[in-house]
């Protein structure tokens, strides 16, 4: 039986090709958890909330590399900047949030590595850029003016259903966004897909995601633990 957080963390790990990053979604679970899965060598993990992600951040070990993927708002853009092992914003969902972000970290001094959210699921409560919308604002040009943010990809989510045709179109959009976006925007940096979660990661690294973001699969339920 697979039972503790080391233990579904190295059976997911034994799924993953090499160059696929894992984070682990630690949103909504206690550092006892989140220190498990360091001692089993994880160290990139995923918060959806700034005010956590800055509790959590002060509290447990200085070499994890934070990824955030949760809505931001654009008043909680200094706090989540001011955590200095911040890796990877995955969740930029609006061109005016970029230039925020791009704004604050030029005050602060830091280059701020980003995915910009791209919208395909069904749900039309998501946030992000739909496909059409993101390769628009790449044709024109207003990328370069970024002088803090390097943009290294694109994050989405598959629609939250249990058909399998349904999410794969969904990764297939998302990884055709990707390959368009790459090439229209030219940028070495631009790499990497995220995408895939507990229950879809597997046909998400099929469909080429780069990066994928588990949580309930290696914590289980989530509380509130603060
Ligand atoms: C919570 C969350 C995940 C992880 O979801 P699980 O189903 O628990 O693996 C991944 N990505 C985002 C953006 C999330 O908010």
């Amino acid at each position: 039986m697979n039972n503790t957080v080391a233990e579904k963390l190295n059976s997911i790990r034994a799924t993953l090709p090499s160059w696929v990053t894992l984070v682990a979604v630690s949103k909504f679970q206690c550092n006892e958890k989140i220190l498990e899965a360091y001692e089993a060598g994880q160290r990139v993990f995923g918060e959806s909330r700034v005010q956590e992600l800055v509790v959590k951040a002060a509290a447990l070990p200085p070499d994890i590399r934070w990824h955030f993927i949760g809505h931001l708002q654009t008043n909680k853009v200094r706090q989540l900047l001011s955590v200095g092992n911040l890796a990877l914003i995955e969740s930029v969902d609006s061109v005016r949030l970029l230039k925020i972000i791009d704004a604050e970290a030029e005050r602060v001094g830091v280059v701020v590595n980003i995915l910009l959210e791209v919208h395909v699921a069904q749900e039309d409560t998501k946030y992000g850029f739909t496909p059409g919308e993101l390769i628009d604002w790449i044709l024109t040009g207003d990328y370069h003016t970024l002088k803090s943010t390097r943009i290294l990809g694109i994050m989405g989510m598959a629609s939250n259903t249990d058909d399998d045709e349904q999410i794969a179109g969904d990764f297939d959009r998302l990884a055709q966004c990707f390959h368009r976006a790459q090439r229209v925007s030219g940028l070495p940096a631009f790499c990497k897909l995220s995408m895939g979660m507990s229950g879809d990661y597997l046909l998400a690294i099929e469909k080429g995601a780069d990066i994928v973001r588990i949580g309930s699969a290696i914590f289980g339920d989530r509380y509130i633990c603060n």
